[in-house]
């Protein structure tokens, strides 16, 4: 089953002469429960996709399709529904909110929305990623590596449809990003999501089950 599709999809940014294509004509799919590894210069349009993918920037033209929704022409309302309640983002830095403890951050999304977070769900992305003894830490008494695996842990609170993630250990040594690159991708399958990846890592890329790359704001391979 396809939980991504994209029809001919361009974004433009510019005007007249100075319009440049992030992306060109661009047909992909995403199955459900896979993960998929972009890769691609800097500048090739990989963070274009990931926002048009998670209802961030709409297409200049084109059609997307994620979870059997057309999302390519939502409003703004309807699209940051969207996004709270089926994607779950997880960046190179970690936007984790100093006050609140590892716990509460990882379920602010939710609270957010007015919505329960499930105990006992939380409780299993807790111990996935191994966060059992950090719940009341404050962010600040956590270590990089530590603070990525919160923001992966708030990513997977509202069981997303698809969990994004732009090139998530950049920030980190290359050991720990590693680590913490395994976790995510054990999470996301012990979870049953699907899971989409930016990185410049190759070596992380090739363990994912399948790998794109885009040149000038197309896919080459
Ligand atoms: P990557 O993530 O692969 O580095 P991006 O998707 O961020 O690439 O960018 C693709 C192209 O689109 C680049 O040429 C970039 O300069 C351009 N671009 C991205 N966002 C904007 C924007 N908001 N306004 C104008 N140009 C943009
Ligand atoms: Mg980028």
């Amino acid at each position: 089953m396809d939980i991504v599709t994209f029809e001919k999809i361009c974004k433009i940014y510019g005007e007249n002469e100075n319009q440049i294509y992030a992306l060109k004509d661009v047909d992909l799919t995403v199955r459900k429960g896979e993960v998929l590894a972009v890769v691609g210069a800097s500048g090739s349009g990989k963070s274009t996709l990931l926002h048009i993918m998670g209802g961030v920037d709409a297409p200049s033209s084109g059609r997307v399709i994620v979870d059997d929704k057309d999302i390519s022409r939502l409003k703004d309302e309807e699209m940051s529904v969207f996004r709270r309640r089926k994607i779950g983002f997880v960046f190179q830095s970690y936007h984790l909110i100093p006050v609140l403890t590892v716990e509460e951050n990882i379920q602010m999304p939710i609270l957010l929305d007015h919505r329960k977070p499930d105990k006992e769900y939380i409780e299993q992305v807790v111990e996935i990623l191994g966060l059992q003894d950090r719940r009341n830490h404050l962010p600040n008494q956590l270590s990089g590596g530590q603070q990525q695996r919160v923001a992966i842990a708030r990513a997977l609170a509202n069981r997303p449809t698809l969990v994004l993630a732009d090139e998530p250990t950049g920030a980190l040594d290359s050991k720990t990003g590693e680590e913490v690159m395994v976790l995510l991708r054990d999470s996301v399958k012990k979870l049953n999501q699907t899971l989409v990846l930016i990185t410049h890592n190759i070596d992380l890329a090739r363990e994912a089950d399948r790998m794109i790359k885009l040149v000038d704001g197309q896919i080459v391979e």
